[in-house]
């Protein structure tokens, strides 16, 4: 075993822990997203065997050159796909991953149902929020959150669990995650993903249930291209 792996797991989620104890429930406990993209197969390895399960990657086609070589060896690994989803990959993202973090408009939100329908894998969903109404982000205006949510499930028959956002970089954090659980408690959703590496207590101070954290347990990672 890599103990850098498990000493690295281990940390992060003892201060997961202590940020939880410290701002109380709810939640009951917050899940830890380990965020594997842009590493390899044998850099997830160490992570599998120290126990960690529940996994984060941003796109499809890497995800489903690593993940099912994995799974052979971990079959109770929970993958989130917490990237922008076309609607031309929705087939195969249904078909790998286990909860799509990333529903953010209406024409994704019919392909995905119809997608789960086809495959009988009625995927738990979280909507993706624009939570600082950045061009560069993906993400439903916080406005229409409420609105889009409610047709999610009643238009397109999808199971929304949860809203998740990426705040923006460069100023503090919080306002834009405590905006995010407003927003939870209005459209009635239990879950929210919100928090990484270099702010998952403040997601915890402000009511996350999930965390995606990526650098602070892999280390450094190379820019995607
Ligand atoms: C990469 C990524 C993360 C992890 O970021 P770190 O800062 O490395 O923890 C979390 N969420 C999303 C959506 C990401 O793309």
């Amino acid at each position: 075993m890599d103990s850098g792996a498990i000493s690295r797991l281990a940390a992060i989620r003892e201060r997961i822990l202590s940020a939880h104890a410290r701002f109380g429930a709810p939640p009951e406990s917050v899940e830890l997203v380990a965020v594997s993209k842009t590493f390899a197969a044998d850099e997830i390895v160490p992570f599998l065997e120290a126990g960690q399960r529940v996994f984060g990657e941003n796109r499809v086609q890497e995800a489903n050159d690593k993940w099912p070589g994995l799974r052979e060896r971990f079959p109770d690994v929970k993958l989130h796909l917490i990237g922008p989803l076309q609607t031309n990959k929705a087939r195969e993202a249904v078909a790998l991953f286990d909860v799509i973090e990333t529903v953010d408009r209406d024409k994704l939100a019919g392909v995905l149902a119809a997608e789960m329908a086809r495959a009988g894998r009625p995927l738990p969903c979280f909507v993706q929020v624009n939570i600082g109404l950045e061009d560069q982000k993906a993400g439903i205006a916080p406005a229409e959150t409420v609105a889009f949510v409610e047709r999610c499930r009643t238009e397109h028959g999808l199971e929304i669990v949860g809203l998740m956002c990426i705040p923006p970089d460069g100023v503090p954090p919080g306002p834009y995650f405590a905006h995010l659980a407003t927003l939870g408690r209005a459209a009635g959703v239990q879950n929210l993903s919100m928090g990484m590496s270099g702010d998952f207590e403040t997601g915890i101070a402000m009511g996350a249930t999930h965390v995606r954290v990526g650098s602070a347990l892999f280390g450094h990672r190379p820019a995607q291209v």
